[in-house]
């Protein structure tokens, strides 16, 4: 079973997609929630809220040692910027759960053009270009070795996967497309074999 954190952000498409894709995915606010999970999905939000609501109950250091053990893990956004080892423009006191060796910017797309669409490749998604929606998106500005760039745009990594984790800076649950769901979904099956 694969697990949604529901503290903060747009908790409820990620659990459509992940319906509409035939998994029962459980909605995770305590930390006896995470037991047995799959895998985690860390929706889009606000970062800053969702990594105090983390540690307000209890779920930060065990999200931590799931991502340590190898739990797959999918950030989409605000989640993307929990599963970066390093953010920038953060709040003085926010912390991630890291795992992906990577430096992300909070905002970074610019607050003039808050949102934006774009038509992207996405390594590992058959077919058309992947509709993506950015919405006060992050970028990542520095990336280690090991983390796998699968979109990008203008020169920015926005979608990356290092091992078990993966990430976007836009919001595939808003589209209806669930391509990336489905990319993360045999993700966690191949960890479970
Ligand atoms: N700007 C938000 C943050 O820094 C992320 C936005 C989003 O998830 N759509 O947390």
């Amino acid at each position: 079973m694969v697990g949604v954190l529901a503290v903060q952000g747009d908790v409820r498409e990620h659990v459509l997609a992940l319906r509409q894709l035939g998994a029962e995915p459980r909605t995770v606010r305590r930390p006896a929630e995470l037991e047995g999970l799959a895998g985690l999905v860390v929706p889009g939000g606000e970062s800053t809220t969702i990594d105090r609501l983390s540690r307000v109950f209890g779920l930060h250091e065990p999200i931590q040692e799931l991502i340590r053990d190898g739990l797959p893990v999918y950030g989409s956004c605000a989640g993307m910027i929990q599963l970066a080892g390093e953010v920038l423009d953060g709040h003085p006191e926010q912390q991630s759960f890291g795992g992906i060796d990577m430096t992300v910017r909070r905002n970074a797309f610019g607050r003039q053009v808050d949102s934006f669409e774009a038509d992207l490749p996405v390594a590992g998604i058959e077919g058309e270009p992947f509709r993506a929606v950015f919405i006060r998106a992050p970028w990542v500005e520095r990336l280690g070795e090991q983390v796998e760039v699968l979109a990008e745009v203008d020169g920015h990594p926005v979608a990356v996967r290092q091992g078990a984790l993966l990430a976007t800076s836009f919001h595939p649950e808003v589209t209806g497309d669930h391509r990336v769901h489905a990319l993360f979904l045999a993700m966690c099956v191949r960890a479970q074999t």
